[in-house]
């Protein structure tokens, strides 16, 4: 089905990499840095050309498209998204992508900065590489694979799809979105005008990789008032609020509990800011896990802890004040169990073993999936993002490309 087709994903990819997306966590605009539009208007003329329906940016940057039903089965309108914005940890300003032909397995040192070198210790999956085509940044940038690999596979299917009329489908429904690094790719989503009942994001690691569980996540702020007093007569008055809190912190288990110590199904609780005066000071906090309902015991078991060391300052106060982040997409998910096993039927035609991690994290698909929008995340290949060593390996986009199509193919089929 793909032997003659000649992929555009790289050519694509290469081209995109090197404008720059960057998104601003400090920003109060959206889209948070107006150059994610130059992307955004590129990708829609693109789309254009190649045929597709409806296209269409707006204000905020968010890249819509349509891919007509050839299928005249009723079949659902599914969806497939990526997100237009690189991390801020990085620069993504002047990316210079460099194509590795023929990988020999051996340590590349990035040519602009000789002490960038990705190692093969360091990152084993480059083995699975050898003998194929790599795809690095430079030295001082990052690369954006993230997720700039997703929207060169999402446009290569469309590509694929446009020119191979005889494959059956439904209506494929097209998002790229501003902002997902900041947390912020869904705010201003017009959810009516993508009139999608599916989606899949293309933003994840390793070919196999299928994720379609993530975090539940709160955040927790402790703020302790202390007593203020003049220091030099502060003698059985003052309650100094910053030791209160540093005494909370000191209070905190050592051994479990924190993301220092766990890993794999196990959640957490984990301090990220202190904040005050001797008078107020607050510690801030994100509680994590896969299991929604122990949130609240972990919150319960905080408050505890600080309650206790409060026992000692009973002219201090305190307030603990919980807010909801986001919650494990599974939840959702579950009650659509056709969304994850046709993604496992696209990988195993694609010659894939479907490997299901859950991610130690959130997504935009988490978000979507509880805007009524049910989002599992698929592999580009994309490997140590948000740093100067990131690289993505050609036969991995390729290969996405190959799923995409085959999963376009797959919700028809069984329509
Ligand atoms: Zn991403």
């Amino acid at each position: 089905m793909f032997e003659k087709y000649k992929f555009t994903v790289v050519e694509r990819f290469l081209k995109y990499v090197q404008i720059d997306t960057q998104s601003n966590p400090d920003s109060l605009k959206h889209p948070s840095t107006e150059k994610q539009k130059n992307l955004s208007s590129l990708l829609a003329s693109e789309l254009l050309s190649i045929g597709l329906k409806d296209v269409e940016t707006d204000e905020y940057g968010y890249v819509y498209a349509s891919i007509p039903a050839n299928s005249h089965k009723k079949v659902p309108v599914i969806c497939f998204c990526s997100h237009l914005d690189t991390a801020p940890d990085c620069s993504g300003t002047n990316v210079k992508p460099i194509l590795h032909k023929d990988y020999k397995g051996i340590n590349i040192i990035l040519p602009d900065d000789s002490t960038q070198i990705i190692s093969v210790e360091n990152y084993p999956y480059l083995k699975t590489h050898i003998g194929h085509d790599i795809i690095t940044a430079s030295g001082q940038t990052l690369l954006g694979a993230d997720d700039k690999s997703g929207i060169a596979i999402i446009m290569d299917m469309a590509n694929y799809l446009m020119l191979h009329p005889e494959i059956k489908h439904g209506t494929i429904k097209i998002l790229f979105t501003p902002d997902e690094e900041i947390g912020a790719g869904t705010v201003n989503l017009n959810l009516k005008k993508l009139d999608a009942s599916v989606a899949y994001t293309l933003d994840g690691g390793e070919a196999g990789t299928l994720e379609d569980e993530t975090f539940s996540a709160d955040a927790v702020k402790i703020t302790i008032e202390g007593v203020i007093a003049h220091p030099g007569y502060g003698k059985a008055k003052l309650v100094n609020a910053i030791k209160i809190v540093g005494e909370i912190a000191a209070s905190l288990p050592k051994l479990d509990w924190s993301p220092e110590t766990t890993d794999k199904r196990q959640g957490f609780v984990h301090p990220v800011q202190i904040e005050g005066i001797a008078e107020k000071a607050s510690i801030s906090f994100i509680i994590r896990d896969f299991e929604t309902h122990k949130l609240a015991e972990y919150e319960d078991r905080l408050k505890s802890i600080a309650e206790k060391v409060l026992v000692n300052y009973p002219t201090s106060s305190m307030s603990f004040e919980v807010v909801e982040q986001y919650r494990n997409m599974k939840e959702v998910l579950q009650h659509y169990p056709n969304i994850i096993a046709y993604a496992e039927e696209a990988y195993s035609q694609a010659g894939l073993n479907v490997v299901k991690e859950p991610i130690r994290g959130g997504t935009d698909g988490s978000r979507l999936s509880f805007m009524g929008l049910p989002c599992p995340n698929l592999f580009t290949g994309m490997q140590a993002i948000h740093s100067k060593h990131e690289w993505i390996g050609v036969k991995d986009m390729k290969k996405a490309v190959e799923v995409l199509v085959l999963l376009s193919q797959i919700w028809e089929v069984h329509s």
